[in-house]
């Protein structure tokens, strides 16, 4: 999976959550194609900016936003710089930034269930809505990431899971609402994949963990990216409200 096989020349992208594993891989990945791709990140400046030296290099047409996501106010202000940053058309968008605070529901704060809610699900709602009418103006895509623990429930995420399971009831009626002004809305639910997210599990968690995994390992965040371009791009011009698993077959 090297050189690009989408071709996404012209277009432009917003990835929220671009700084970390996932989002990296798919700005690079979109931008490598052709795409002028804008990202966001909150706390890994220090990332945000290794991302675009790296793109730079390769003078690939990608900037930076700052955006916390973590309340309303947050969110605004990141849809307000966007509008001042942004003069062209906008094609795409990958609503990728996402947090954990994992505990058991007995023991989870309040905090705890309102940030992850507050992060993984309000924002996302607040970033759709707000570029609903971009979309509409390009007949433009757009793909959320979801998560395994959406689909089945994970013990200890209750509030992940449920963030990822609304986003998943969210992408299907989002996508019958603004199908017919052209604008597909699809949804990524990856397994363990190897990013911050993952990798302080212990390692006898993560070797229990391999072992339910068809394929036996992690994925990367490449093979998500893989999967989140292919919504995105007209190869999947039929395909809208659907949820894509990425998870090596997680049982
Ligand atoms: P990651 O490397 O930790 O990246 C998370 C991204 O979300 C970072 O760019 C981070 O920005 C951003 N983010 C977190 N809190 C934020 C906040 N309050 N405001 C704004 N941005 C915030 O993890 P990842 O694995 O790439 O996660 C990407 C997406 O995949 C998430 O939605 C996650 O739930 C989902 N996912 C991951 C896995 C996995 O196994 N890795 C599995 C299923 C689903 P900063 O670092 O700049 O704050």
């Amino acid at each position: 999976m090297s050189g690009p096989i989408w071709d996404f020349k012209g277009r432009t992208a917003l990835v929220t959550g671009g700084s970390g594993g996932i989002g990296g891989a798919v700005v690079r990945k979109l931008a490598r194609a052709g795409a002028k791709v804008v990202f966001t990140y909150s706390r890994s400046k220090e990332a945000a900016e290794a991302l675009l030296e790296e793109c730079s290099v390769e003078k690939l047409e990608v900037s930076a936003l700052h955006g916390d996501l973590s309340s309303e106010a947050g969110v605004e202000k990141l849809l307000e710089e966007l509008v001042r940053f942004r003069s062209e058309p906008l094609h795409y968008v990958v609503n990728n930034a996402g947090m954990n605070a994992d505990v058991p529901v007995y023991l989870m704060t309040g905090k705890q269930w309102t940030d992850v809610i507050q992060v993984n699900l309000n924002a996302l709602f607040g970033i759709s809505q707000a570029l609903i009418r971009p979309l509409a103006l390009t007949q433009g895509s757009m793909v959320n990431v979801g998560s395994v623990s959406g689909l089945t429930g994970i013990a200890g995420q209750a509030n992940y899971s449920a963030a990822k399971a609304g986003i998943v009831g969210f992408t299907k009626a989002l996508s019958k609402e603004v199908g017919p002004l052209g604008i597909r809305v699809n949804c990524v639910a990856p397994g363990y994949i190897e990013t911050d997210m993952i990798k302080d599990f212990p390692a006898a968690k993560q070797k229990k963990l391999r072992e339910g995994i068809a394929l036996r390992r992690f994925g990367t965040p490449e093979e998500t990216a893989e999967i989140v371009l292919f919504l995105l791009s007209d190869s999947a011009s039929y395909v809208t409200g659907e949820v894509f698993g990425v998870s090596g077959g997680l049982v």
